[in-house]
């Protein structure tokens, strides 16, 4: 990096009144290596940097930026990688400039939101991050039962300010999560088998295109674009702004986990299973094999949305299955429910998942899920989401998400505090998915592992796969957003 000064507000006021005034412009800098689109190596002047910079209301970060450093990090700290630049987006015409500035320079480009890719595909070893962190915040209208929310805000952002009002729609199971990533994946939630995805509540997108045109995506404007960016990931450009339906909902859930020892693992799921695969939309039951101080343990997640009264006579059998050695099951805020994971699965850790959709859960898959969590270490955990209900009602084409027919989500995770012995954990890990692959099919694209490739984001969107092939065609033709789930423009 060469000489460079940061001039400050005041002065810049001065200079670029009328058009800007808050940001700090770059000044001085020189010529700064970057990595193209298809890996090769390109050198961007030092002067069209200062006039990006110049041009935004957020500012750009080198690697020797004060902030760079703090910035440049996502959740997965297995994910260790250095931008030649990030580029803090504070709106709508800072992504169009940033979009344009990375198209004409065919610079690799990574979007980040909430950071939270578990294959790190929200940064880039030498392109450029478009991060869009500073663009926060919900604004709910009560009356019509929306929440517009900037696409750098996070899950809890959306569950507070929409819980104000008494109302919800589906957020993930951790609320440090960005929305904007898990939206446009799909979106699984403790609410989802009652009110669907959280993409089946978009109602619209805001999206800048690769060739830095701002468009709506909704059922009336581009709506091949709105198809496509529900389940189709970050494929078509940069979404800027999303508008969700909220439903009404009591705060109060009936909530909790009940837990076994391991040892009734196999009548516990077993159970689990019958009474999982109808169970009515308003309840999520989330079982996990994990470890505890004195053993390892089976639990179910419960998340009773409706009245309370039903749900405990309908939980009754569950809660009496077995001997379980806690019960916590109580009416309790959603809103509490939705932060209780946070600090376990909090940022800067090293985390690996695999993971998988059930279209069934036959005895022996059980007793192979059982078997594989068994002769893992301590480190290891194994888990599942609740499918069906409200996912299921939706046809398959009707959105760009694809895996509409699970029933259960099958994850296994790893958690490390650093990076000691991570090829031989790693390699444990991999053998394991390899036992228990087989009874999955298809995948979520959101939980992507860094070993999934082309050919299998093609199976899993299957009859979707040649759609989502020809919108990129159309809205991202040179394939500039490739950091995702990535579909190509052509195909063979
Ligand atoms: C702790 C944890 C808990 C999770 N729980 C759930 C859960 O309960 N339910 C569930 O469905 N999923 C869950 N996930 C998976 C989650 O949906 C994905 O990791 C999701 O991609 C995260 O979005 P993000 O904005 O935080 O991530 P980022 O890393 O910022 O982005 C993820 C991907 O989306 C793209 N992207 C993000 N924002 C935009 C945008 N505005 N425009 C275009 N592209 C964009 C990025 O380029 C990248 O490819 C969880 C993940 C973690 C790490």
């Amino acid at each position: 990096m060469k000489r460079r000064q940061f001039v400050g507000a005041g002065l810049a006021l001065a200079a670029a009144w009328p058009f800007r005034g808050f940001a700090s412009v770059l000044k001085g800098i020189g010529d700064l290596p970057a990595k193209t689109l298809t890996g090769g190596g390109v050198v961007l002047p030092g002067s069209s940097i200062e006039a990006l910079a110049a041009s935004l209301g957020g500012d750009v970060l080198l690697p020797d930026s004060q902030d760079y450093d703090r910035t440049r990090r996502i959740w997965n700290a297995m994910f260790d990688k250095k931008p030649a630049l990030i580029v803090r987006c504070t709106g709508a015409s800072d992504v169009r400039r940033t979009v344009d500035f990375a198209r004409e320079h065919q610079l690799l480009t990574a979007v980040r939101a909430g950071g939270h890719s578990l294959s790190g595909k929200s940064t880039c070893d030498g392109g450029l991050v478009i991060d869009l962190q500073q663009m926060q915040g919900v604004r709910v209208d009560p009356g019509a039962k929306r929440a517009y929310l900037e696409s750098g805000s996070l899950l809890r952002q959306l569950d507070l300010e929409s819980a104000a009002f008494g109302l919800i729609t589906t957020a993930g199971t951790v609320s440090h999560t960005g929305a904007a990533g898990l939206t446009l994946g799909g979106g699984f939630g403790r609410l989802g088998r009652r009110f669907g995805l959280a993409c089946d509540n978009a109602v619209s997108f805001d999206v800048v295109t690769a060739d830095g045109h701002f468009l709506r995506a909704s059922d009336d404007e581009n709506a091949d674009l709105y198809w496509g960016l529900r389940g189709g990931g970050g494929n078509f450009g940069v979404v800027t702004s999303i508008e969700y339906r909220l439903h009404r909902m009591d705060p109060t859930i009936l909530g909790g986990n009940i837990v076994w020892p391991i040892e009734q693992a196999r009548d516990v799921m077993r159970y689990y299973r019958d009474i999982a695969v109808d169970a009515p939309d308003i309840v999520s039951l989330a079982p996990d094999l994990h470890w505890e101080p004195d053993g390892a343990k089976v639990g179910i997640e419960v998340c009773w949305s409706g009245d309370h009264g039903e749900g405990e006579a309908w939980l009754k059998k569950l809660r009496a299955f077995g001997k379980p050695v806690r019960d916590d099951i109580a009416p309790m805020s959603y809103l509490a429910m939705q932060i209780g994971a946070d600090e376990f699965l909090g940022a800067g850790k090293y985390y690996y998942l695999k993971s998988g959709f059930l279209t069934q859960l036959k005895d022996d898959g059980i007793d192979r899920i059982i078997d594989a969590f068994r002769r893992m270490p301590d480190w290891y955990m194994l888990f599942f989401d609740h499918g069906g209900g409200a996912y299921r009602r939706v046809a398959s084409d009707a959105t760009a998400f694809p895996n509409r027919e699970t029933l259960f989500l099958l994850g296994t995770v790893a958690v490390w505090p650093n990076k000691d012995g991570i090829d031989e954990n790693l390699a444990k890990m991999r053998a394991n998915w390899h036992e228990l692959e087989p009874l999955t099919r298809g995948f979520y694209t959101n939980l992507t592992d860094p070993d999934t490739t082309m050919a299998g984001y093609r199976d899993n969107y299957g009859a979707n796969f040649e759609r989502l092939v020809a919108l990129k065609a159309k809205y991202d033709p040179m394939n500039l957003f490739r950091l995702n789930a990535n579909v190509p423009p052509k195909t063979g």
